[in-house]
């Protein structure tokens, strides 16, 4: 089914031809018509689907035209909230309806300038925004589609009250919208109150990874992590590889020897200033960078396209995290690997992971790297092959072959 079909307006329609799409993803589909008919919705649904434009499309044929603040977005990053005020840009260039992002980390001049001008849709993250409601910058009273964003990590961050705050500020009388990749009862209790007869969309796809990512994990001794992923950067062709690590310190030193091993690198984590930010960001998709570390929070919902191979240098902390990380590559059907490094100590969480996307991750050794210490495999061989079994055909450089023997 195309676009054309589901009612958008015009207008929207050339933004849509414009922004290069042809048909709508599954959640595109299921979403536009409930927001079209300007019910509530609850949908689960990650980066990487669509979901963007499953809200800003139809939010935008409901606008029509410029006239008062009518539309609020909130995001639990930076990063984020700058990302989907561009993508409600780019679709509404054959409009008049104005976009404004508001988040913290940068001036507030830009910012003021663009209230002042006068916007349709504020797309913010709750901290500067809450800077602007105190001001009075910012009155939510015209608001009559609130649209939360990325629940599950808004909650995370520890935003629930400030969002509770926000929500009570919006007329009763409105349309509210909650997108979230995985919806637990946290977020059910805060969606009882803030949506009315909320319909459900669910993509199917909350907890399972891009089938086009090849998956592997490789066992290693906790001191030769590093090592190891030298060794994979060395052996495998990519474009771009985001490489995650638990703590920002953790990022740091990663990039800090992966810098004095002569590889481009960007650094992407809380600490670091939002022009540090915006020019990591900006370098690794440019191609700068051919390496970005980053830490959960900060990569949450990027998208960059083109990242050909993610490195979980540390296995993620929750198994969803691990689905973020990989939505990461392999979006819009390209192709992508995905290597996670694995210490004895994290068999258990891998076995959580495996159990959360319902499949076994093949587990690889890299032939020829100079193993020092025995590494326990958590799995045999013959169960890995098996139904449910994520795709593992990993292409390296020179000699490398999927582990076979025992040890
Ligand atoms: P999102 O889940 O909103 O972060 O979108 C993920 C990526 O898919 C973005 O790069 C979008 O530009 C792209 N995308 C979204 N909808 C479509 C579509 N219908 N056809 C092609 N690409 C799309």
């Amino acid at each position: 089914m195309a676009f054309k079909a589901l009612n958008l307006s015009e207008n929207v329609l050339r933004g849509v031809q414009a922004a290069g799409y042809t048909d709508p993803t599954p959640i595109q589909l299921r979403a536009i018509p409930v927001v079209l008919g300007g019910g509530d919705l609850i949908a689960s649904a990650q980066t990487g689907t669509g979901k963007t434009a499953a809200f800003a499309l139809p939010v935008l044929t409901r606008l029509g035209q410029h006239g008062r603040a009518r539309v609020l977005v909130l995001e639990p990053t930076r990063e984020l909230a700058a990302q989907v005020e561009t993508a409600f840009r780019d679709f509404a260039r054959f409009t008049d309806i104005r976009t404004v992002a508001v988040f913290g980390g940068v001036g507030y001049g830009a910012q003021r300038s663009d209230l002042k001008r006068g916007v349709d849709i504020i797309v913010a993250t709750p901290g500067r925004l809450v800077d602007y409601l105190k001001t009075g910058e910012i009155s939510l009273r015209d608001i009559t589609i609130l649209i939360l964003d990325e629940v599950d990590r808004m909650l995370d961050m520890g935003f629930l009250p400030v969002v509770k705050d926000i929500i009570a500020r919006c007329p009763k009388e409105r349309q509210t919208l909650f997108f979230s990749a995985t919806v637990p009862p946290e977020i059910a209790a805060v969606a009882s109150f803030a949506l009315r007869n909320p319909a459900r969309v669910e993509c199917g796809v909350a907890r399972s990874v891009t089938a086009s990512v090849n998956h592997a994990l490789y066992p290693v001794a906790a001191d030769q992590k590093f090592e190891l992923l030298e060794a994979l950067l060395a052996k495998t062709d990519f474009d771009s590889v985001l490489v995650f690590s638990r703590t920002k310190h953790g990022a740091d030193k990663i990039a800090r020897r992966l810098k004095s091993a002569n590889h481009s690198v960007a650094v992407l984590h809380a600490n670091r200033s939002q022009n540090q930010r915006i020019e990591a960001l900006a370098g690794f998709k440019s191609g700068k960078y051919e390496v970005m570390v980053a830490t959960d929070i900060a990569a949450r919902g990027i998208d960059v396209a083109g990242v050909s191979h993610v490195i979980n240098y540390d296995v993620p902390e929750k198994p969803e995290d691990y689905v973020h990380r990989i939505g990461r590559t392999g979006r819009a059907q390209a192709v992508g690997d995905a290597f996670t490094l694995v210490t004895p100590e994290n068999a258990n969480d891998i076995r959580d992971i495996q159990r959360f996307i319902g499949a076994k991750i093949p587990e690889l050794r890299l032939e020829g790297f100079p193993y020092r210490a025995f590494v326990a495999r958590t799995e045999e061989p013959q169960q890995q092959r098996g139904r449910g079994s994520l795709p593992g055909q990993i292409r390296h450089k020179g000699s490398f072959n999927r582990f076979r023997g025992r040890r």
